[in-house]
């Protein structure tokens, strides 16, 4: 997860301040745009990613939570 304070607008929707950036394509996204998912390694690790909407159901972006086409 990166996270952004430099006040540009989000890429998906351009209304809003974008807060993070997409852990998939690098959009900065707003606070409405992202989402959350959790990747777990096994062994009780578990890595907090986000992504734009685009990204979250990419099987090859996100092979934990993608959809397979
Ligand atoms: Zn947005
Ligand atoms: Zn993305």
């Amino acid at each position: 997860m990166i996270v952004i304070d430099d006040g540009k607008m989000c890429d998906i929707c351009g209304m809003q301040t974008a807060i993070i950036l997409c852990d998939g394509c690098g959009k900065p996204l707003c606070k409405e745009c992202r989402h959350f998912d959790l990747w777990s390694y096994g062994c009780g690790h578990i890595d907090p990613k986000v992504f734009c909407l685009t990204c979250l159901n990419d099987i090859e972006i996100n092979p934990w939570g993608g959809k397979r086409l």
